[in-house]
């Protein structure tokens, strides 16, 4: 949304398509496990505001399918084809799932990363349940446990790492996290993996079991192990894609499989990778919703000029969570 509202602001006059697979106009994802969690925002009510009108086609509830770099379309699951002179992959990331899939399908085992998760996960937790275990302690996860506790939920957090928010903030601020969610009546477990999830003769989950040997009765189970990047259906296209995201550029053009930047092939946000001088020229895939914002308007404004007047995405890597009042 904010790369086609950027495209016209910038004088982009021909036609824009905008291909999304959920059924929905775009949408905001920071409250879904905060405000909407607690009730005080209806995931409904989460729509990005607009800033101005794009006058756009929109392809809503169907998925990109595959990429004709040659022919230059997109093919749609529903057997449409939508040609391009310019396209940008914003595919983002999806919630890791529970890698067992039958203890995955139990009633009461959830993940969270879109608008109806949320509202499934915020209906269960206000449904009588008592005894919740959030598995992984990173910002989705932390943030869920914060959420249970204001909900007067007895919370467990299993946490593989030393302490929660550890891989993203290191051990100074983990410790920080490790003593606000023990002052905040979690059950902080660190250094246990969550091995088996048991369900009783309905389908229900009953138990969760960890690898230092104990199992604890639990109703709910929300699995927070992270994200996996939406890129499989650029496969045998021939562009540089794969579970660590879609390099580019610092100005958001697409490298292909060879290495050689594409010219007409954009990729932001939590699904592109791309070099930064700050970092050595790493490659950074950072899932922040700032970084997909101002990724957004460079890789738009990037689309619509020439060689000398792209600007590189230099974004200093930066976030937000709120989690336990801070
Ligand atoms: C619960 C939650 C809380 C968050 N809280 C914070 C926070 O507090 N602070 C912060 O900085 N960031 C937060 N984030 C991260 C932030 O929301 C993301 O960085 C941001 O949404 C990335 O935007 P995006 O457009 O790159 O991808 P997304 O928002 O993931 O959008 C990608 C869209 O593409 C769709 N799609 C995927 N594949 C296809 C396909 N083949 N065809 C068509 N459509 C497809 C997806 O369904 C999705 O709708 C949070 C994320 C979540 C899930």
């Amino acid at each position: 949304l904010r790369a086609a509202e950027t495209l016209r602001e910038q004088g982009f006059t021909g036609s824009l398509t905008m291909i999304g697979d959920e059924p929905y106009e775009p949408y905001d994802r920071p409250p879904l496990s905060k405000q909407a969690l607690l009730g005080r925002a209806r995931p409904e009510d989460t729509a990005l505001p607009r800033r101005r009108d794009i006058d756009a086609e929109w392809c809503l509830g169907v998925a990109a399918e595959s990429l004709d770099r040659a022919a230059k379309q997109v093919r749609l699951a529903n057997g449409d084809t939508v040609p391009y002179d310019r396209l940008l992959i914003t595919t983002g990331t999806r919630a890791r799932p529970w890698f067992h899939p039958e203890e995955a399908a139990l009633d009461g085992v959830f993940g969270l990363r879109t608008r109806d998760d949320s509202a499934r996960l915020r209906r269960k937790l206000t449904g009588g349940v008592s005894r919740v275990l959030v598995i992984g302690a990173g910002f989705t996860g932390s943030e869920v446990a914060s959420a249970c506790r204001e909900l007067g939920l007895q919370v467990t957090v299993a946490e593989r790492g030393p302490a929660p928010l550890v891989g993203a903030l290191g051990g100074v601020i983990g410790a920080v996290a490790d003593r606000l969610q023990r002052k905040h009546g979690v059950d902080l477990r660190c250094g246990v993996s969550v091995t088996a999830l048991e369900g009783d003769d309905v389908g229900r989950l009953r138990r969760a079991h960890l690898s230092d040997g104990s199992a604890i009765d639990v109703d709910v189970a929300v699995v927070s192990l992270g994200a996996m990047r939406n890129t499989e259906w650029l496969a045998g296209s021939g562009v540089a894609a794969g579970p660590r995201g879609i390099a580019c550029d610092a100005g958001c053009r697409v490298f292909d499989v060879n290495g050689i930047v594409t010219d007409d092939i954009y990729a932001v946000g939590d699904v592109a990778r791309s070099p930064h001088p700050l970092f050595d020229y790493q490659f950074l895939a950072l899932e922040h919703w700032g970084n997909a914002v101002e990724q957004a308007e460079i890789a738009a404004h990037n689309m619509l000029c020439a060689g000398p007047d792209r600007r590189p995405h230099l974004w200093l890597p930066m976030f937000w969570s709120t989690q336990f009042g801070v």
